[in-house]
Order: C-alpha cells, then structure tokens, then sequence
C-alpha cells in the first residue's frame, strides 16, 4: 500500500501512447512539490487528460515514471493510490439522493457537523439552506433542482470533505454568470489549501491560483512559469 503520502508529485520523462500508436504525450517531466498547485492548459488534444489519466493510473506510461513521494506508483496497489488522490471532474458527478449524501459520498463516516463545515468553507451553505429541505432535498442525477454553479459547488464541498493530500480538478468550460463565478474561485481558494493539486484549467481566473502554469501543445510542455512570468 501507498503509505500517507505527503503530495510531492514528479512525472519522470513520460511517453504514453494510446492504441493509435501516435504518442500522446512525448517526454513530459514535471517536479511538483508538496501542496503546489498547477494549471494545465493547453488546446484540445493537448495531452492534458492524459497526464492526469496516468497519475491515476487509469493507464501506466510506455517510458518513464509518474512518483508520489518518490514512490513509483506502479508498485502500490491502485486502491491505496485512488484514496489518497481525488478527483473533482468536469461533468460532476450528482446521484440520486439527498445533497447530505451527495457531499459525504467519499467519507461517509462524516458527522452532519462536518459536512456543515465543509459546505461553508466553499460556499455552498447559504443555498442549500435556501432548498426546500436544505441538506435533505433529494436531488436526480440529471435533475434541475441545481444549477451548473451549485452542482460544481457541491463536488467542491464533497472533496473538501474527503480531504485528499492530491486533488485534481478538471474545471468544467460550461459558461456561469459573474456572481457564481467569483464564489467558485473563493472555493476553490479553500479547496486547494494546504494540498497539492492539478487543475485542467479553462477560466484565467482559476489559472491565475496557480503556483505553476503548464501550457501543453502536441504532447509536450511549451511554456512553463508562474502567472507573472507568462
Ligand atoms: P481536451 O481539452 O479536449 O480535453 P486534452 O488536452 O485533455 O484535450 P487528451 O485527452 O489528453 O487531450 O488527448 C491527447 C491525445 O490523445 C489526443 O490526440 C487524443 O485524440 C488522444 N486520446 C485521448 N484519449 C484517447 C483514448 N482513450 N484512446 C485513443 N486516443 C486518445
Ligand atoms: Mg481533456
């Protein structure tokens, strides 16, 4: 097993290619120290999937090595490896159930207390509050009963909850209006706190929380530095 993990992550001169045999990704090495947060931006195709795709083992390099901790993540068990890493995707996922369910769906030894906490750190308190049932609406997993903003709202507090040392975002491109914009970049400010994180990153305003910005193109890094430097 993959003992508690600090979060310093390096990604060790990767190739990987899919079945097509056109490499996806050719050479990527990425030193990510421990509660770093990076952006990766890059056009369609770019290779930005991929990278998080191999981090979670989902698929293993051709050449190279992904490291957490100086651990080659093909020598602990994927088990080990997924609950210390989390993922908050782009098409976020809601099941049939209460919200309280939905957020303590990866702790659910979580008090109520908790998932209070949780849903005030990133903002999301005050509109569940508002729901006819507050944490016990009983929301679809296609339903209307949330927004986009207030879907994505609930992922964050649900990974906060969870609390993994690794969190990878991949930011959904689905447009929302200022108000929910500016409260998801103050969640996301709570979320990343005090872990190591990778954000496929679409909004410059989430690219601009970054410590380390990568750009991709084709497979490989073209541009690497801090907002400032860009
Ligand atoms: P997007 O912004 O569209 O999500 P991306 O930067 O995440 O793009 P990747 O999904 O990493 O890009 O894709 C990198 C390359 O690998 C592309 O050429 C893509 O067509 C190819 N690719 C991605 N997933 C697969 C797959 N499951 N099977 C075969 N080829 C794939
Ligand atoms: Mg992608």
């Amino acid at each position: 097993d993959l003992p508690q993990i600090k979060g310093a992550v390096k990604f060790d001169s990767i190739v990987f290619e899919y079945e097509t045999g056109r490499p996806a990704l050719k050479g990527i090495t990425i030193d990510v120290k421990e509660g770093q947060s990076i952006a990766l931006v890059g056009h369609t195709g770019s290779g930005k999937s991929t990278i998080i795709n191999l981090l979670c083992r989902f698929y293993d390099p051709v050449q190279g090595r992904v490291l957490i901790d100086g651990i080659d993540i093909r020598e602990v068990t994927i088990e080990s490896l997924r609950s210390q890493v989390g993922i908050v995707l782009q098409d976020t996922f809601i099941f049939a159930g209460s919200i309280r369910d939905n957020i303590r769906y990866g702790r659910l030894n979580a008090t109520d207390a908790e998932i209070v906490k949780a849903a005030q750190a990133v903002h999301a308190h005050d509109y569940i509050m508002s729901l006819p049932d507050g944490y016990d609406t009983q929301v679809e997993e296609r339903g209307n009963v949330l927004s986009m903003g207030q879907r994505q709202l609930l992922s964050f507090a649900r990974a906060l909850l969870a609390d993994p040392r690794i969190l990878i975002l991949d930011e959904a491109t689905a447009s929302i209006d200022t108000e929910t914009e500016l409260k998801i970049q103050e969640a996301l400010k709570a979320l990343l706190k005090g872990r190591t994180s990778f954000m496929i990153a679409h909004r410059l305003s989430t690219i601009r929380h970054a410590d380390e910005i990568i750009v991709l193109d084709h497979g490989e890094i073209v541009e690497q530095g801090n907002h400032e430097q860009l």
